[in-house]
């Protein structure tokens, strides 16, 4: 490490207690207080006359103070009144303490920093920042920033340990002069002094557009640190060494000719890229991106034939039971009658169940292995594992997906996620996997229409479940969510049972909900595929992955409640067969305006990709990123959407740096993220 490496990486030197009120702000090494920056600024270079002082805006007036008090009508408050000559103002404090009373003496010359606006008294500013002056005394020469911070840590403190950093530190240039120049880039020194110690020419309103060239030199370099560590973990990743896995189409031609449909284009493109990848003596790491209904699951199917015609297992989960019991289910239909033998492992087997499939694995007798995380668990031990296939990817934490890569050889992995995935956010946090996108859905589909209904109508929504299962359909019903208790969720699931039950006499209502044993759910599920149950009432455990053609309406109750993503893989559950399909989106009157806004989403649109690029926008990146984003380094300054120029500027810039200057990317890498890029290699 060099010795400015050295210097950036120390610990501040404070006392413990303030460190540990810096590591809150994420400040764990001199260097960080110079990435520290202003959430805003304020203005005390000039002094406004009280009478011209305009009102709506912050500024800093002084004056004498003329009178004090505490009333207590209406409420307690302390009001401190000044006068400069020309004008009164006055001040107003709800929250004070006694003490203070006396830092407003009379006779005293305060200088405060506030809004001014018209009270029932004349002019007034509600808690000013004040002190007290002597006359004359000299205004600031620039803008004072405000730091973002915790408790007990004064912007003053603040702003003197960042001068200190900006001191010691050096804000040397890392990008070559010749590529930072061809970008248009403020030099990074000037960028960071501008920020923290802005010029006298800058307004505060110049400093607050994030166009202003010094933020923009920051966000690239954010973004650019980004891009280099994924792209270190995606070679890094390329220099591990897995099975060349080429199988011979054998069991692949005998599938085909077995299904009852033709692979799309997209499907088959999509396999091609697969194929590819398992040829390379390399892990994969695809994504397999494709809206509900698509199509994932016999493309996963044909993936892992290609492992075991060359003599690999493979390891197929699922997050939830019910999903991983379908796919078992699905493959075991398509893989038997070709002599492939399918395990089924879960958490939840009898302990003799569990030993045989964990036999049939270890044995290799077992060519295929379907179930939940139970298939990571260290008593898990494969003859040949060649692919891992993951479904719904999103939802396995980084955990999960790092025991599975300590699993001896690396085998290759194909990740499955109908989470749409806006351009943006593919390119930054996804950035380290290579993606395969089906972007079209199977033909013969009819469209699913919307509805959006209020409560008070639910009696209409009542008779049409009537009326569909009388032609001989089926009808999910979904119940609200309740994000807080598990306990309530479960109780509302049981009452929303109840109450359809009487509602829909002669029809058959089942329920299914994530406490039930997964034997019991499996069964209930059974019933609704073989058509035993008209309605199936369920929480939110059908969102993923359940496939039963005859059901062609969706009712979502509370559906205000819940995430865009999630509804819209929910209406997916329907419009898989022929039939035209319905899914009515139930909410609770009287709607807010953000809760509306997302509805119309959702009525609005039916391509899953449109749908998240929306609800990026309405809500920003966490939903998405899900388990991943604990171990990624998240952006601070950037802005996916409104930045979406710089990240690609930055995506760039990235490779060539790496190729041609590979000493200024570890320095930039090392100035941004130091010590935090092990994460990536989740
Ligand atoms: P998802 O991508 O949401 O996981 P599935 O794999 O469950 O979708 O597929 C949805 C339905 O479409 C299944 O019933 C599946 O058998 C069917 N399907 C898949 N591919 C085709 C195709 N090329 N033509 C017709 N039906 C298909
Ligand atoms: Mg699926």
């Amino acid at each position: 490490m060099s010795p400015r490496q050295d210097l950036a990486n120390q610990p501040p030197s404070v006392p413990p207690a303030l460190a540990k009120k810096l590591e809150k702000l994420g400040i764990r090494r001199r260097f960080d207080l110079v990435l520290h920056l202003p959430l805003r600024y304020e203005d005390e270079t000039h002094l406004f006359p009280i009478a011209d002082a305009p009102y709506g805006q912050p500024v800093l007036v002084e004056g004498t103070v003329v009178a004090h008090e505490v009333s207590y009508k209406p409420r307690k408050q302390l009001r401190v009144r000044i006068e400069d000559g020309g004008g009164t103002l006055l001040l107003r404090f709800i929250h004070f303490y006694p003490s203070q009373l006396q830092q407003y003496a009379e006779g005293r010359r305060i200088r405060a920093l506030g809004e001014i606006r018209r009270g029932f008294q004349g002019d007034e500013m509600v808690h000013p920042k004040t002190r007290e002056v002597k006359p004359g005394a000299p205004l600031a020469d620039s803008l004072t920033p405000v730091y973002p911070t915790v408790n007990g840590l004064t912007q003053p403190m603040l702003r003197k340990l960042v001068a200190t950093e900006l001191k010691a530190q050096s804000l040397d240039e890392i990008l070559p002069p010749e590529l930072a120049a061809g970008l248009g880039l403020t030099p990074f020194a000037d960028a960071i002094r501008q920020l923290h110690q802005p010029p006298p020419e800058l307004s505060a309103c110049q400093l607050a557009d994030p166009q202003l060239p010094a933020w923009q030199r920051l966000k690239f370099d954010e973004l650019l640190a980004q891009q280099l560590s994924m792209r270190l973990a995606y070679r890094a990743r390329r220099l591990g060494a897995a099975p060349r896995i080429v199988g011979d189409n054998r069991l692949a031609t005998a599938l085909s000719g077995q299904l009852p449909f033709q692979l799309t284009g997209a499907q088959r493109r999509v396999l091609e890229e697969i194929r590819a990848d398992l040829a390379q003596p390399h892990p994969m790491h695809r994504l397999l991106q494709g809206d509900v209904g698509s199509g994932k699951t016999i493309v996963a199917a044909f993936a892992a034939l290609a492992a075991i015609e060359a003599g690999y297992q493979v390891a197929l989960m699922a997050p939830t039971e019910i999903l991983a019991e379908q796919h078992y289910l699905k493959l075991s239909a398509w893989l038997q009658p070709l002599g492939v033998a399918v395990s089924w492992l879960t958490g939840s087997l009898k302990k003799k169940q569990k030993q045989m499939a964990l036999e049939e694995i270890a044995s290799g007798q077992a060519r295929l292995a379907v179930g939940t995380h139970a298939l990571f668990q260290d008593d898990v031990a494969f003859q040949r594992l060649g692919l891992a296939i993951v479904d719904e990817q999103h939802r396995f934490g980084v955990g999960q997906r790092l025991a599975l890569q300590h699993k001896g050889v690396e085998p290759h992995q194909l990740m499955m996620s109908a989470t749409p995935i806006p351009r943006t956010l593919a390119m930054s946090f996804y950035a380290d996997l290579d993606v395969s996108v089906i972007d079209e859905l199977p033909p013969g589909r009819t469209p699913i229409v919307t509805k959006l209904i209020g409560s008070p109508r639910r009696g209409e929504v009542i008779d049409f479940v009537s009326r569909t299962c009388a032609e001989g359909r089926q009808v999910y019903w979904v119940c609200p969510l309740i994000e807080e208790s598990e306990t309530l969720q479960l109780q509302t699931a049981v009452d929303c049972h109840a109450q359809l039950t009487l509602e829909l006499a002669r029809l058959r209502v089942g329920l299914v909900h994530g406490r039930m044993k997964p034997g019991e759910k499996a069964a209930v599920m059974a019933a609704f595929s073989a058509g035993e149950l008209d309605v199936l009432v369920a929480t939110t455990v059908i969102e993923v992955g359940v496939d039963v053609p005859n059901a062609c309406l969706m009712v979502i109750e509370h559906a205000e409640r819940m995430g865009l993503a999630q509804l819209h893989q929910l209406r997916g559950r329907v419009g898989r067969g022929s039939a035209r399909s319905v899914c009515v989106l139930l909410f609770e009157t009287p709607l807010s305006d953000l809760a509306k806004a997302r509805l119309k989403v959702i009525y609005e649109n039916v391509d899953g990709f449109e749908i998240a690029r929306q609800d990026l926008q309405i809500r920003g990146p966490g939903e998405f990123l899900g388990a991943r984003q604990s171990g990624l380094p998240m952006l601070r300054f950037a802005d996916l959407e409104q930045d979406a120029q710089l990240l690609e500027a930055a995506r760039d810039l990235a490779p060539r740096l790496l190729e041609r200057y590979p000493q200024a990317a570890e320095a930039h890498l090392e100035r941004w993220l130091a010590g935090r890029e092990h994460f990536l290699k989740a």
